[in-house]
């Protein structure tokens, strides 16, 4: 058992916090208030290398893991800069299509996704399905060689700044009745994919839309594999990498916050000489929250090194406590640390607050927290299937 990063991986962590720290919260929130992108970090993560650390070095990656790539969503979360479309586009996009696409798509797609040029966004949800994927209404049907693709997507993340979207869609013909699920990349300009930005009520550089598919056609090559069978495998193959980045973006907000407030509470003084910080009332919430983090950051670790050995059951149980765990751990930072700041961390400038919608929606996407716990109950408890 080894709890240490390698010393690549250390160097990588390295290099990420001082990335994340040349831009920091303000840019962050800067751009989410100006309704913009994080267009320069984003590039510069690219040319350095960081966004396609998992991807394979013959399509110009860094030819690591989920590990790596987990490694870079905490360290620039913990610089105050969590961004969704790591989970999205790396995370997801690149590793369904390196595991399952067809040669020509890993050469289309993988190495503009490596340096960042390419953004893959992800689009599963449904207004109707909601968590039940076994309801997926969006089918796609054959014309010719061509496919069709009619149906509604919600909440997809980052569509207007992508040029594709990984859409899930289940076959028209399964027999059987239950989910036969497709995948498909489509270009974010396809004629008959429209969308529409939803308003949330968190602080983001990145947009969530309702997405309409209307009668939406693609050649043969848009569906990911070689044929039908690829579905269901490339659509679990992007569920523990999600899980485990998301998870990774939610520890490293925590630490942020947890950073802050003790910065604050270690210096701020209104009972004569004694620090607030001093009053175990302020800092044992701050020292819980530290060890809840860091509990999911072990469990993280966990869920990435077993993935990254291939052994993906074990991982989908881990992937889903250690996003259970850091969900939790990230909701209870942030609020954890606006408290420790009192009115100071109400306010835009100490950074805090600005993460409450975030960590917030952290604990229901990519899959909520009772999901996880149905999840647990199921395959680790034994329990039958309550619905
Ligand atoms: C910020 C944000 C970004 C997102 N980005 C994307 C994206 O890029 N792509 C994408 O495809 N989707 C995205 N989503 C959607 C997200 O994955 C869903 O919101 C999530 O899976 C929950 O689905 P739902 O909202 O339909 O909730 P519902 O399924 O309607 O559930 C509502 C509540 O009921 C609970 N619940 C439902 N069923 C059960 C049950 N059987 N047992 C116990 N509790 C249950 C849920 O846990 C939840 O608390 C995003 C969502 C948010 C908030």
């Amino acid at each position: 058992m080894n709890f240490d990063l390698t010393p690549e991986q250390d160097q990588l962590r390295d290099a990420v916090r001082a990335l994340g720290r040349k831009y920091g919260h303000g840019y962050f929130v800067a751009k989410a208030k100006a309704g913009e992108h994080t267009t320069e970090l984003w590039g510069e993560a690219g040319r350095l290398g960081y966004l396609g650390v998992n991807i394979p070095t013959e399509y110009g990656g860094g030819g690591g893991g989920i590990t790596e790539l987990a490694i870079v969503c905490e360290e620039l979360a913990a610089a105050g800069c969590p961004l969704l479309l790591l989970v999205v586009s790396p995370a997801i996009a690149a590793t369904v299509i390196n595991k399952h696409g067809t040669d020509e798509q890993r050469k289309r797609h993988l190495p503009g996704l490596a340096d960042g040029t390419q953004k893959i966004v992800f689009a599963i949800t449904e207004p109707e399905a909601g968590s039940n994927f076994h309801r997926l209404g969006t089918v796609a049907r054959r014309d010719g060689d061509d496919w069709l693709l009619s149906g509604r997507k919600c909440y997809i993340s980052g569509v207007d700044e992508a040029q594709y979207v990984l859409v899930v869609a289940r076959t028209e013909d399964a027999a059987t009745g239950k989910l036969k699920p497709a995948l498909f990349i489509v270009p974010t300009d396809a004629l008959g994919l429209t969308r529409s930005k939803l308003d949330m009520e968190i602080l983001s550089p990145e947009n969530q839309f309702l997405l309409y598919l209307d009668e939406v056609r693609l050649p043969a090559d848009a569906l990911v594999g070689e044929s039908l069978d690829a579905g269901l495998p490339a659509l679990f193959a992007g569920l523990n990498p999600e899980r485990i980045t998301v998870a990774a973006m939610g520890a490293g907000t925590g630490r942020y916050a947890i950073e802050r407030a003790s910065e604050y509470t270690a210096t701020r003084k209104v009972w004569g000489g004694r620090s607030i910080g001093s009053h175990q009332g302020v800092a044992h919430p701050l020292a819980h929250a530290a060890v809840q983090v860091e509990l999911a950051r072990l469990m993280i670790h966990k869920a990435a090194a077993r993935y990254d050995a291939g052994r993906d059951l074990e991982a989908g149980v881990s992937g889903n406590m250690a996003k259970y765990a850091a969900g939790e751990a990230a909701a209870l930072a942030v609020d954890t640390a606006v408290q420790a700041l009192g009115g100071a961390g109400m306010t835009t400038e100490y950074g805090v607050a600005t993460l409450l919608g975030a960590v917030r929606a952290g604990r229901i996407a990519p899959v909520s927290r009772e999901m996880i716990l149905n999840f647990v109950a199921q395959h680790v408890l034994g329990q039958d299937k309550s619905y």
